[in-house]
């Protein structure tokens, strides 16, 4: 991980293409809660929806099934990834489909959905733009609602020249997006499945909630005979009626809009005499360890996440290294969170670490989230401290080195005496201590002992009250 933040240091055009990005982004938000009172009040309800749903998340879940069920609409229960990816190819393989056409979606993401469905022949097309983009270059979505926001104009054209070398060169966004449709509206029309993942599951009356700006995301839910929806557990919400405040609440803090061009409520599939619409819809629900975050009292917060993207807009390590130096599905300041608890702290531990823990996240963090005080947590499991949890791998970031460099600093502050050797030696020596001392120096240089302590100097000028050295 490490040498992946030193390569996207380096990477001065992707770095100055987020910067633009994402500073408008953080504007735009800024401009959309301008009133103060507003967002406060906004914020708290934000955070007492979600935090009371996930208090009841076995109970909302069976809600959520009945009420699917009587729609017509067929749940599915996946408890791992591998589960829910053969729940995808079982429902395709039943329509003798080998095409599918997807919305955005980043359960998806962590599913390695386009990877399990292309290695059973199955085609998988991204519909997003931005997806779109990542897909014909390879890579992760770089950010959770801004798939491709690290590309520049020329980069997306010099893509488009290579991957569809008969369409005239063009660096102009309006014919690189009429591009896309173009070339997607064929997708649409054969396709005879289309899949997406769901922002909001309403118990009470069994809707499911997709918010987007391009409209592919109701070309996949409609056009297709068979639509897919796949989500985590934890985006079940109790009833319709506090959904409002949640779409206000993520469109203003994702893009600054007041709400987003589409918003697609899916209740049931198509009806008799009805024109257009899926004859199926399933819905797949993916547990994947949520259920063991949910158990953890102070860990249960992660999965208020409604996948705005605030905090990557505003957190000062993600604006500069951008969301591929981090290695994983989820990444920002919410990844950093999620991702050591969903593998393990043993593989994904190190990303608590990266974070300067200024609290910009939360600040922005539309239901309250406090990324910094799970961190912390996190970091404290690592070494085996702390609050006891279900996070596998607690402990396993212990090292004999630094945690005997702690005890022998507790141990030099615990006495006065020893304390003042110490501080004294130090002062004498500390020019001669070697520049690099850790990785942290490859780029920073470490700061040089003052030759004299604080008491010392403090006695010199005349403060010799309890300025013992
Ligand atoms: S942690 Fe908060 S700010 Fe970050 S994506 Fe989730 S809801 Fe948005």
């Amino acid at each position: 991980m490490g040498i992946e933040f030193a390569q996207a240091l380096r990477d001065q055009r992707m770095r100055g293409n987020i910067r633009r990005a994402l500073d408008g982004l953080a504007a735009k938000r800024q401009a959309a809660f301008s009133d103060r009172d507003e967002w406060t009040r906004l914020q708290d309800q934000g955070r007492a929806i979600r935090a009371h749903a996930l208090s009841r998340l076995p109970e909302l879940l069976e809600a959520l099934e009945r009420q699917c069920t009587a729609n017509g609409i067929r749940v599915h229960w996946a408890e791992t990834c591998d589960q829910a990816n053969r729940l995808v190819l079982d429902i395709l393989r039943q329509h003798q489909t080998r095409m599918l056409v997807k919305g955005k979606s980043m359960v998806t993401e962590e599913l390695g959905l386009n990877a399990f469905l292309e290695a059973q022949g199955i085609e998988v097309v991204e519909t997003d733009l931005g997806e779109l983009i990542v897909q014909l270059t390879g890579e992760r979505p770089f950010h959770i609602i801004a798939p491709a926001i690290h590309k520049d104009r020329q980069q997306i054209a010099e893509l488009f020249r290579a991957r569809f070398p008969d369409i005239p060169y063009s660096e102009d966004a309006e014919t690189l997006t009429a591009t896309a449709r173009r070339i997607l509206r064929e997708k649409f029309r054969s396709a005879l499945a289309g899949l997406t993942g769901v922002n909001f599951a309403v118990a009470e009356t069994g809707t499911l909630v997709l918010v987007e700006n391009e409209g592919n995301g109701r070309m996949c839910t409609t056009a297709p005979e068979v639509h897919i929806a796949v989500t985590g557990i934890e985006k079940v919400i109790p009833r319709l009626d506090q959904l409002p405040p949640l779409l206000t609440l993520l469109t203003r803090s994702a893009t600054g809009q007041p709400i987003t061009t589409y918003v697609n409520l899916i209740g049931a599939p198509r009806r008799a005499g009805e024109l257009d619409g899926p004859k199926e819809v399933h819905l797949i629900l993916l547990d994947n360890g949520r259920s063991r975050l949910c158990a953890d009292p102070e860990l249960q917060a992660t999965l208020r996440c409604i996948r705005c993207g605030a905090c990557m807009n505003h957190c000062p390590v993600y604006t500069r290294l951008g969301g591929h130096a981090y290695g994983t599905v989820y990444t920002g300041p919410i990844g950093s969170l999620l991702e050591p608890q969903r593998q393990g702290l043993a593989v994904a531990g190190a990303l608590a670490d990266a974070s300067s823990l200024c609290g910009a996240c939360s600040e922005v963090c539309p239901v309250g989230i406090p990324i910094p005080d799970l961190l912390r947590r996190l970091r404290a499991e690592g070494i085996g401290a702390g609050a006891k949890s279900h996070v596998p791998g607690r402990g396993s970031r212990r090292k004999l080195g630094p945690a005997t460099l702690w005890r022998l600093w507790a141990w030099l502050h615990a006495d006065p005496s020893r304390y003042r050797l110490m501080s004294g030696l130090l002062s004498k020596t500390g020019g001669l201590l070697p520049r690099l001392v850790t990785p942290w120096n490859r780029s920073r240089l470490p700061p040089r002992l003052a030759p004299e302590n604080l008491h010392r100097l403090a006695r010199k000028a005349g403060f010799t009250e309890d300025c013992d050295d």
